[in-house]
């Protein structure tokens, strides 16, 4: 049960909505305490004055040594108040007047629920009383006790202390009903709120049900559908974007790896068609001169050449498309590179008359993985001679800008179509499918530019098309110097 967020989401927002309740009332029943207490004070302060009102003008007609207690009876009989209990004290503390009987043997014993006076907790709040000038505190007694105030005052030059105790019952009938209240309210509204909270939360998390379960029936076969996008503005609406952003990169990938397997099975079918067909001519002959044989055996050899340089570019581009082709970086010249690259392609070269250069420049410290580099190198010489017709001219430089090489190779042949020309770094593209074939030197499956761009881009550099027209073509390959080089450089 405690699987579904929907419960989850209920059981939080009930017991936070109940931690914020409680605690609410609790602040509520605090602060109504305690303007209680404070109105009680302010009566109680407010009574104390009226009566030492009437106790000064009715001691002003009485004469003899008990004017202040007759004066006080008059006082208390206009004061008196069903709640409130009036008492005078001399300074020694001996009662002098009250509106209740203290019987004495109650007294000794110190505690009478009817007589607040008589109890011990009144006793403590006289003798508090006497060491203050106005005290108000709380005194046992009666039903649930006396809120009660002392304070001194002077008649005929002694000084006396009144007490006035106000019972807190009402006080605390009205506490007890707020606290009833509360204890009725707080489970009704948790009740409530937590059904509530629960549709909400089945409401909310509904699209989220049809979204997932949407999601479950997209598969290969449907890449294509998408999930409903009902408000793109909140939350769940920028989930289901996500997520079809999401499918629309894997539908992409998916169809670049199917375009990637036709295109290579495709690739692989021609030279593999032609080992067979060769061979079955070769053994359907009864008598073949070793000359024939020798020639079969040439095809035989050029097809299987071809097709293990398809099936290592192959290899080198999934690698690299799962981020498995990891670079083994050193420190090594550039220019040196170049050199013996040039030097590999000459007899290429020199098998079409075309003159292969490369301008010596200045010693290029680089931090590169050699064999890739080599590879890229390789592959962009191959193509210039490749597509160079005879008698023509490749001409190769390197040279330093800020913390970057440009190597550039360029060739004097017939250049690549303008619109086809960004197209050339796809896998499997080749600018003239059936020249490409038909020369058949040495691999043409469409594949060394795209390695050689993905060799320069994975030593954070770039391979470029600079050049192309009806004279010729340039391609450099911009190369970071990479990690500080401990090698010197010019
Ligand atoms: P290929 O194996 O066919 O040479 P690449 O990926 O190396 O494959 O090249 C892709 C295509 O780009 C080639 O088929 C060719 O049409 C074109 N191309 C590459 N280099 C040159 C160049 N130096 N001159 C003219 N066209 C070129």
């Amino acid at each position: 049960m405690l699987d579904s967020v929907r419960v989850r989401l209920t059981l939080w927002y009930t017991a936070v909505l109940t931690l914020v309740l409680l605690a609410l009332s609790l602040i509520t029943y605090f602060i109504f305490w305690r303007s209680t207490v404070q109105r009680t004070d302010v009566n109680l302060s407010e009574l104390s004055e009226a009566f030492l009102t009437t106790l000064d003008a009715e001691v002003k007609d009485q004469s003899g040594p008990d004017s202040v207690k007759l004066a006080g009876q008059v006082a208390i009989t206009e004061h008196r108040f069903r709640d409130h209990v009036f008492a005078i004290f001399d300074e020694a503390g001996n009662i002098v007047v009250s509106s209740q009987e203290v019987p004495p043997a109650v007294a000794a014993t110190g505690s009478s629920a009817r007589e607040p006076l008589s109890s011990r907790s009144f006793q403590r709040f006289l003798d508090a009383s006497s060491r203050s000038e106005r005290l108000f505190g709380k005194v046992k007694g009666g039903e649930d006790g006396y809120r009660g105030f002392a304070r001194h005052f002077s008649l005929g030059g002694k000084t006396y202390i009144l007490v006035i105790l106000q019972s807190l019952h009402a006080q605390q009938e009205m506490l007890e009903e707020v606290a009833v209240t509360f204890a009725w309210v707080i489970p009704i509204a948790i009740v409530l709120a937590s059904v509530g909270g629960y549709f909400l939360a089945r409401k909310s998390l509904a699209p989220v049900v049809a979204m997932s379960s949407q999601a479950g029936r997209i598969g290969a076969a449907n890449l294509h559908e998408r999930l409903a996008v009902h408000n793109d503005r909140d939350e769940l609406g920028h989930l289901a974007q996500s997520f079809n952003s999401l499918l629309d990169r894997l539908s992409q990938s998916f169809e670049r790896q199917q375009r990637f397997m036709a295109d290579a099975s495709h690739e692989l079918r021609t030279p593999v068609a032609i080992l067979r067909g060769e061979a079955e001519v070769a053994l359907s002959q009864q008598a073949r001169s070793l000359e024939e044989y020798r020639e079969s055996l040439g095809v035989l050899h050029q097809e299987a050449e071809r097709l293990t340089h398809i099936v290592e570019d192959l290899f080198t581009l999934t690698r690299a498309d799962a981020g498995q082709y990891p670079l083994q970086p050193r420190d090594f010249y550039l220019d040196e590179l170049v050199g013996e690259c040039v030097h590999s392609a000459r007899t290429l070269a020199l098998a079409k008359k075309i003159s292969l250069n490369f301008e010596e420049a200045c010693e290029s410290p680089i931090h590169a993985d050699e064999s890739l580099l080599r590879r890229m190198i390789l592959n962009l010489l191959d193509n210039a001679i490749k597509y160079t017709p005879e008698g023509g001219r490749v001409a190769v430089t390197c040279r330093r800008s800020g913390e970057e090489y440009s190597l550039s190779i360029t060739d004097t042949g017939g250049g690549v179509p303008r619109d086809l020309q960004p197209r050339i770094f796809e896998r499997f593209f080749r600018a003239d499918k059936a020249r490409s074939r038909a020369e058949n030197d040495g691999g043409g499956a469409g594949l060394g530019l795209s390695i050689s761009r993905w060799i320069a881009e994975a030593h954070q550099g770039r391979l470029e098309l600079a050049r192309s027209d009806s004279l010729g073509s340039t391609f450099t390959a911009f190369l970071p110097i990479g990690a500080p080089p401990s090698l010197s450089g010019c």
